[in-house]
């Protein structure tokens, strides 16, 4: 199948590589939702997972790979940057977090707390990517980046085969969509295993990357903008590699929703089937209470990751936004 660069052996390989490290997280049906969709909804708890979300699974198998290096750096803040502080210390790797001075305290205690320098450098996001590359450049680090990178795909795909063994007559997998890693692993892994599967990709109206790049034929930058889906938002990279050309060829459908819309998902899982997640992981329930998707046969929603400020989520289940 497809894609070149990444296989179905390069997941099971991530898989037998990472089971120590990673959690095999649960499923379960969503009474609820089901109703609604028209069809059996199965939720796949993966912000039980280490750290609060499945990046862990990537960040684990890259930096399972990686030989002799002085340390593991990234950019990202959110969950990818405490995926890789986690599996960083796990393999006894020194691990920097580069960040700009706009991050506040409270995600740099995280860091800190997970073993890792966070690395305040410069007024903005680029500026401290070029720190990570210059720490990649000068003093032997791996620059492990968030989605567009074989082993970071590979990680994040076997939570497609998770998926499949668990729900085994899943017809369609929702998943949330950003860079592309997550969507790009669990529909190559799926796919590889049963064709006829159907995979969904679901971003926010405000500021989705992907969509603006596949409707225009090329990556293209978007604005940046505050959504509730924060770990949906960023760049795809103007240089994209991987996750462009597999998310064009593997996803069957997209769905864009309002930043209600994905309250509504976050407020659902929290009172009907009693789980907190953040935003960007509730766009599967969103899009089903919005009528924009139904069941057609068992249909697994990927609950992506935890990491939402409390204050926030209780606000939200207020009916605030
Ligand atoms: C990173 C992330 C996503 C999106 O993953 P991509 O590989 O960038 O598409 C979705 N949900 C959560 C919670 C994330 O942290």
């Amino acid at each position: 199948m497809v894609t070149g660069m990444v296989t179905l052996d390069d997941i099971h390989a991530a898989r037998d590589r990472i089971a120590g490290m990673v959690r095999e997280t649960p499923v379960k049906p969503a009474p609820g939702l089901s109703r609604l969709a028209g069809g059996p909804v199965w939720l796949k708890c993966e912000h039980r997972q280490e750290t609060g979300a499945f990046k862990l699974r990537g960040a684990a198998n890259a930096v399972a790979r990686l030989g002799d290096v002085a340390g593991v750096t990234t950019a990202s803040t959110g969950n990818h940057g405490r995926a890789l502080a986690h599996a960083a210390r796990a393999q006894g790797l020194a691990a920097v977090i580069c960040v700009s001075r706009l991050v506040p305290q409270n995600k740099l205690d995280a860091i800190a707390a997970l073993g890792a320098e966070a690395r305040v450098i410069g007024a903005s996001q680029d500026e401290a990517f070029e720190e990570a590359r210059r720490l990649q450049r000068e003093e032997g680090f791996a620059l492990i980046p968030p989605f567009d990178h074989a082993d970071v795909i590979a990680g994040q795909g076997t939570l497609g085969l998770e998926i499949l063994r668990q729900v085994p007559d899943a017809a369609a997998i929702a998943v949330p969509l950003s860079g592309g890693g997550l969507l790009a692993g669990v529909a190559l892994a799926a796919k590889s295993l049963n064709p006829a599967i159907r995979i969904i990709g679901i971003s926010m109206e405000r500021g989705a990357a992907m969509a603006a790049s596949l409707k225009a034929g090329r990556p293209v930058e978007v604005e940046e903008r505050q959504t509730l889906a924060d770990s949906l938002g960023g760049g795809i990279g103007m240089r994209n590699r991987l996750t462009y050309p597999m998310v064009r060829e593997l996803m069957d459908d997209l769905i864009l929703l309002t930043e209600e819309e994905i309250a509504a998902g976050i407020r659902h899982l929290a009172q009907q089937d009693g789980e907190t997640v953040e935003g960007a992981a509730a766009v599967g329930a969103g899009a089903i209470l919005a009528g924009k998707l139904r069941a057609d046969g068992p249909l697994v929603l990927i609950l992506s990751g935890a990491n939402i400020d409390p204050a926030r989520h209780a606000a939200i289940l207020r009916g605030q936004t």
